[in-house]
């Protein structure tokens, strides 16, 4: 548990981390603080967008649609590994989840199964949107997977927090997929080394 870093430090972060970062627009204050709380964080989400062309995917995230106000995320991580920051605050990425997985990433134990979905994550986690189609087969380039390695990596190591406080989408709300391509326990553990 701990206050959000602000977007200074958190532009910080990302860069004393290695990682190339482009700052679309008002991001430091596009959020959406007016619609419930942002804070106490607890942890870092992994997301994939379903989209196609980092241009595109950028805006969908910065803007939301009409279901789903933006920003989406945070970080958007392309496919080149750039991070395309596009809020900063609450956003609307992790929806509701399962209250006993937020419990276990407070603990950095080992993930129960998602169950249930009964608690606000908007307020609690980090989200990275990763650009890629979702459909199993979209390549995932290996600098995109540094990337996420490295954004997460960067969050955990400003907070203090060990790679068990990084979550997929999938793992935090029932019916999620995302990410899919890769598992999120090779991901925790690429960022486990990076953060020793
Ligand atoms: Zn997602």
């Amino acid at each position: 548990m701990a206050p959000p870093m602000s977007a200074t430090d958190f532009l910080n972060a990302l860069k004393d981390e290695g990682l190339s970062v482009v700052q679309v627009g008002d991001w430091r204050t596009h959020n959406r603080n007016g619609q419930g709380a942002w804070g106490p964080v607890h942890g870092v989400m992994i997301h994939h967008t379903v989209t196609k062309g980092t241009a595109a995917t950028v805006q969908l995230c910065k803007d939301g649609h009409a279901a789903l106000p933006g920003p989406l995320c945070h970080g958007v991580i392309a496919k080149d590994g750039t991070v395309h920051l596009v809020g900063y605050g609450r956003a609307n990425h992790a929806g509701l989840g399962d209250g006993d997985v937020l419990d276990a990433v407070i603990a950095e134990k080992r993930l129960p199964p998602v169950g249930v979905a009964d608690t606000d994550g908007n307020r609690a986690f980090y989200g990275f949107e990763c650009e890629n189609l979702g459909d199993g087969e979209d390549p995932w380039p290996a600098a995109q997977l540094a990337a996420i390695e490295k954004a997460a990596a960067a969050v955990c190591r400003h907070h203090g927090w060990a790679a068990g406080s990084v979550i997929g989408h999938l793992e935090w709300q029932p019916g999620k997929i995302d990410p899919k391509g890769f598992t999120m326990d090779v991901m925790r553990g690429r960022v486990r080394d990076r953060l020793k």
